[in-house]
């Protein structure tokens, strides 16, 4: 599959469209999953262009990891889990709805199941409250 630049997250990469940001560096973006499986779902992504993993350049990957390796525990403790479950999916029959390679971090608590992936909307107030909680964690944890 060719990368399309029309696709949602090169649209947010590009400031066409808003998103509760809680990191940006050179290289990668991560924001708050519109549709969270769990509260403080976050989603990180390259800003090089690539379908998924079967397209991504080996270098691109590895920036992507950096920074997703970097926010699972800020994550983590931002959102008082127990686990953090980190999932990335590659063509559609096997889950993945927007085309630009991603990562989920996806706070996990012992008593408490996923929410169905691309269920409910989440109210903006409350991906703005966790974008914060985890922005603010990642100020003290560096
Ligand atoms: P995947 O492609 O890995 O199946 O999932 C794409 C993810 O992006 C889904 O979890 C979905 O909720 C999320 N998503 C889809 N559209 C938007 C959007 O416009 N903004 C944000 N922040 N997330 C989105």
């Amino acid at each position: 599959m060719a990368y399309d630049d029309e696709n949602i997250f090169a649209k947010i990469l590009r400031g066409e469209l808003p998103c509760h940001k809680v990191y940006e560096d050179d290289l990668t973006l991560a924001f708050m999953d519109i549709m969270p499986r769990a509260d403080g779902h976050t989603l990180v992504i390259p800003k090089a262009k690539a379908v998924n993993m079967l397209d991504v350049e080996p270098d691109d990957l590895c920036d992507l990891m950096r920074t997703v390796r970097r926010l699972a525990p800020v994550v983590k403790e931002a959102m008082e889990a127990d686990g953090i479950l980190i999932q990335q999916f590659n063509e559609a029959a096997a889950g993945q709805m927007v085309f630009h390679i991603h990562f989920h971090i996806l706070p996990r608590w012992e008593d408490q199941k996923l929410r169905p992936h691309r269920a409910e909307m989440e109210d903006a107030d409350v991906l703005a409250a966790n974008a914060e909680k985890i922005r603010a964690k990642l100020e003290e944890m560096g």
